[in-house]
């Protein structure tokens, strides 16, 4: 192996003896790629001025050992230490807001065992999803998980965020698809992952979903792969109104009708009324040509016009160009795109999900909320199903204290949808945007969730200061 030279500080040089030097990133600029997420670049109106603490130093092991092994020494030393994937999260959740250690799982990217008769497969962490659902493909098979941020998010990174992408209508949130985890615990256990797909009793694994990286770090995953379909029809709907379209989506749903994609959306800014629903159906080609009839005859029956192929084929041929933005702006190195990213209004994206039933009403109380503050709403949209609704709302200037605004106003509509039985974040998680709302988010949950860290990471070196728990 080739060894670079070895790192100066004394944890720095205990960190290379495990995965070897030249995996060792400390010096300044490194770091500073290590410092952040997507959230500050995304809404950076709203961490104006503030400085990301940098971590001490960046690691990327290779193997499951090194990382039990630098676990182990982390906890020793009660250093904090905090799981990265793609650093694409849009909610501060791999940012190492308490210094420590920054795992990169990117090098451990094995797929290390697909059944196409199973229909399971066990990939390490660090994999990004684009590029294992290219190789499922050479299986005959598919991930069925595809964010916008397929080409550049992790396996791991969207398991501890439970991330949902365009394909969730069909096959559910990453969590969903996840059958069991490899991953080493905050004392350096580790927690084995089987290959097959029930678990007798209660499944450990599950806690670490969703879990932004506090109760361990996953360092590989077994999970549901699905037979690419041998047709999957695309099709775009232009309604009149957005009740019109969102209430044939309803009809779809009870009919029985089954959409492997679902997004719905208006952009009021954009072309004042009416709303666009883009739907796909999977399948073997009867089955898609039944459920397709179906589908077409409901929208047409709720005023739906059909766009034609071409609509539906450029949409979804498009569907990750954010990611390839993203990576443009932060090929220069992440602390030079958050300067270019300063934006003159500040915006939130919220992801928040409210009873199917109600989602009209819901839309209606926030129209009128917003409109009384003068904040504009910039789009309306449903992914995946009816009670998953997000919104981007556009506050104003920042100088006129906007910012401050716009948040105490996000929260409104937060509260108003978890008194409805909601959720304050479908999609993203929680990071540091939203974790002092845990409490409300969770009631009593919250205090299990707690002694659960208490027992697991009772020296708290695991990605601290995140989901409200240390
Ligand atoms: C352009 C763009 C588009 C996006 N589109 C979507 C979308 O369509 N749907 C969606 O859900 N999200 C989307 N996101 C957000 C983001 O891509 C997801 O949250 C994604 O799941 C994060 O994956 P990551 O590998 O980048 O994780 P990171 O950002 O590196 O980490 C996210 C969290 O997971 C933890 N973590 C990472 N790896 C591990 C591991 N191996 N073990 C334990 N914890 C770990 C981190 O500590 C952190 O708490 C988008 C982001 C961008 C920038």
């Amino acid at each position: 192996m080739k060894r670079g030279t070895l790192p100066k500080t004394d944890l720095a040089r205990a960190l290379a003896e495990i995965v070897g030097p030249e995996h060792v990133l400390a010096d300044d600029d490194q770091r500073h790629e290590y410092a952040f997420d997507a959230y500050v670049l995304w809404r950076l109106a709203e961490s104006d001025g503030e400085e990301t603490p940098l971590p001490d130093v960046a690691v990327r092991p290779g193997a499951t050992n090194e990382v039990q092994a630098m676990v182990r020494l982390a906890n020793d030393r009660g250093t904090p230490i905090v799981p990265y994937g793609g650093g694409t999260g849009v909610m501060g959740a791999a940012a190492p807001v308490r210094g420590g250690i920054v795992v990169d799982l990117r090098r451990m990217a094995r797929l290390r065992y697909v059944s196409p008769e199973g229909l399971v497969a066990q990939v390490e962490a660090g994999r990004r999803l684009g590029d294992l659902d290219a190789e499922l493909g050479r299986h005959g098979l598919m991930l069925g998980h595809d964010p916008w941020s397929q080409p550049i998010a992790t396996v791991g990174g969207a398991i501890s965020t439970d991330g949902v992408g365009y394909l969730a209508a069909g096959y559910g949130s990453m969590g969903e698809q996840v059958l069991g985890l490899e991953a080493v615990l905050p004392g350096g256990e580790l927690l084995e992952a089987k290959k097959v797909s029930l678990a007798a009793g209660v499944s450990p694994h599950r806690l670490l979903i969703g879990a932004e990286g506090v109760f361990g770090i996953i360092t590989a995953a077994t999970i549901k792969v699905f037979p690419a379909p041998e047709e999957r029809s695309v099709h775009a709907i232009d309604f009149p109104s957005f009740e019109s379209g969102f209430r044939a989506i309803l009809a779809m749903r009870q009919r029985g009708v089954s959409l492997s994609m679902l997004d719905y959306s208006e952009e009021p800014l954009a072309k004042g009324d009416g709303a666009i629903l883009y739907f796909a159906i999977d399948g073997f080609r009867e089955s898609v040509a039944v459920h397709r009839d179906a589908a077409l005859r409901l929208c047409s029956e709720h005023g739906g016009r059909d766009l034609g192929r071409e609509a539906a084929d450029r949409f979804w041929e498009d569907r990750h160009e954010s990611a390839d933005r993203w990576t443009e702006r932060i090929a220069g190195g992440r602390r030079n795109a958050r300067v270019a990213a300063r934006q003159p209004r500040p915006f939130d994206y919220l992801h928040l999900a409210v009873p199917a039933d109600e989602v009209l009403a819901f839309r209606g109380w926030c129209r009128e909320r917003l409109a009384a503050e003068g904040v504009d709403i910039a789009e309306v949209a449903i992914w995946g199903r009816p009670d998953l609704f997000s919104l981007v709302i556009v506050g104003a200037e920042v100088s006129g204290g906007g910012k401050r605004s716009l948040s105490a106003l996000s929260e409104q509509l937060i509260r108003r949808a978890q008194e409805m039985g909601g959720t304050m974040e479908y999609c993203h998680g929680v990071g540091l945007k939203l974790q002092h709302l845990m409490g409300q988010e969770l009631g009593g949950g919250m205090d299990a969730l707690r002694a659960l860290k208490r027992a697991l990471d009772p020296n708290g070196i695991m990605n601290p200061g995140k989901l409200g728990l240390t």
